[in-house]
């Protein structure tokens, strides 16, 4: 519209000037090295217009001339870039479909194409890695270290790889890079604290783990119990190096970060007594006993207040009991203290409420000792004894994620390795006919339910 209107606006200019210089004739005359020129002033006018225009396009015409070769430069990158991009696309979705040989094709197209490499070098790693070729791809994400921008991607290639040759000094070195690029990455900080506990460097990953809950990488609750696993290692450590006070801090630390996980109280309540505070033992017992009854914390407790007879002793553990009333674990320690002080009827009672339809074999192999030592009953003792072996396996430590049996609680897993993940459970019964006394009872086939925190990703780098 604004086109047309300028367009009308100097037609009529021109026009306008046609009738002015019709209105106002007059001649020109140029004489030149003895020529002569005679012209009207309206001819001449029209002369150098039109000489104007021709030199603005010869102008025109040769400044396109001299643009040509850059001009065909821009259109064959643009054309090399868009079948770069092509190539690589073509090479990602190759890669997740599986193809290793078109992904590796694609992904040699790409790198010919594109200048930029970052790309280019993750779908070459990729696609060698499809093709099984560690070592190639180890070059490729070696390569991508170079670059600031995909710094991260290498090295969570190369990390992965290490883990998957259990080369771990070489994977904690790279977990280690990655977090300081990172802190904020779940996978990293997983990797990372995963890495500082299969070291044994439990105070590195006791920092590890309390910036993770600071992240909200793990959960409070979760990051609790971690913790008090990773302190009561140190404790331990602490104990072994001959720092005592430094044992029952960490112990103590340990307990008050999560009071129901029975190592730590038992450990902190083993150092209280032989520090001589054997009541702030059975205190620590008495609270762990109501979150998680468990046998050891029975042995302990009777360390922690020591009877002279049985009848003290029985006495002494109804306060344990009252920690927990009517739980099985109660029943059971009370039976024990009262098959010490001869008290019969309470120790059958007691056996008969923890045995409940189906009695365990530790049920099974009291009530034998029960019929031993009050009738003297041979017969009815070995006939519970027989009933023992084949009675339902007692509560043990099981691995949460391989299902691995234990008769100890240790902080890796045995079996696979894992941290922290024993629970203290009925395993199923082919665990038990496995045999007692070995340190893993043997494979109880759970279903694998591995932590989030813990958890290596093996799906490669991407
Ligand atoms: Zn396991």
């Amino acid at each position: 519209m604004i086109q047309a209107l300028w367009f009308m606006a100097v037609l009529a200019a021109l026009a306008l000037t046609g009738v002015w210089l019709a209105d106002h004739p007059g001649s020109v005359t140029v004489q030149w090295q003895g020529y002569r020129l005679d012209s009207s002033v309206a001819l001449l006018l029209g002369a150098v217009a039109v000489v104007a225009v021709l030199t603005a396009l010869a102008y025109r015409f040769w400044m396109a001339l001299v643009d040509l070769p850059s001009v065909t430069r821009r259109w064959r990158q643009g054309r090399r870039q868009r079948r770069g991009f092509e190539a690589l696309t073509r090479g990602m979705v190759a890669v997740a479909a599986g193809d290793a040989e078109d992904a590796g094709r694609q992904g040699k197209r790409a790198e010919g194409l594109l200048e930029d490499p970052p790309l280019t070098l993750l779908l070459s790693a990729q696609a060698a890695q499809l093709a099984g070729d560690e070592q190639a791809a180890a070059r490729f994400f070696e390569a991508m270290l170079e670059r600031p921008e995909t710094e991260f991607l290498g090295l969570r290639g190369l990390l992965t790889q290490g883990i998957k040759r259990h080369d771990w000094d070489e994977a904690l070195a790279l977990a280690r890079r990655a977090y300081r690029l990172r802190p904020k990455s779940a996978w990293v900080a997983a990797n990372l604290l995963d890495l500082q506990v299969r070291a044994g460097q439990w105070l590195d990953a006791e920092i590890t783990l309390g910036e993770a809950v600071k992240h909200a990488l793990v959960p409070p609750l979760q990051g609790g119990r971690q913790r008090a696993a990773l302190l009561h290692e140190q404790s331990q450590e602490a104990e072994a190096g001959g720092d005592g006070a430094k044992a029952l801090k960490l112990a103590r630390r340990a307990y008050d970060y999560d009071p129901a996980f029975v190592p730590a109280a038992v450990r902190l309540a083993r150092l209280l007594v032989a520090d001589g505070k054997g009541l702030k033992a059975a205190k620590v017992i008495e609270k762990t006993w109501g979150l998680e009854p468990h046998p050891e914390l029975f042995d302990v407790y009777r360390a922690a207040c020591p009877a002279e007879d049985g009848l003290t002793l029985a006495r002494g553990v109804q306060s344990l009991a009252a920690a927990n009333p009517g739980h099985r674990e109660s029943h059971i320690a009370l039976a024990e203290a009262a098959l010490e002080a001869r008290l019969w009827g309470e120790a059958r009672s007691h056996l008969s409420a923890a045995a409940g339809a189906a009695p365990t074999a530790r049920v099974c192999r009291l009530m034998a000792h029960l019929e031993e030592d009050e009738h003297g009953d041979a017969a009815g003792a070995r006939e519970w004894l027989v009933r023992a072996s084949m009675a339902d396996p007692d509560p043990a430590w099981v691995c949460e994620s391989c299902g691995n049996v234990a008769a100890e609680w240790t902080v890796l897993c045995g079996k696979c390795e894992d941290f922290n993940r024993f629970a203290w459970r009925t395993p199923p019964r082919i665990a038990h006919l496995a045999g007692p006394g070995d340190a893993g009872l043997g494979d109880a086939g759970l279903e694998d339910a591995k932590p989030a925190v813990l958890t290596h990703d093996e799906a490669g780098a991407g």
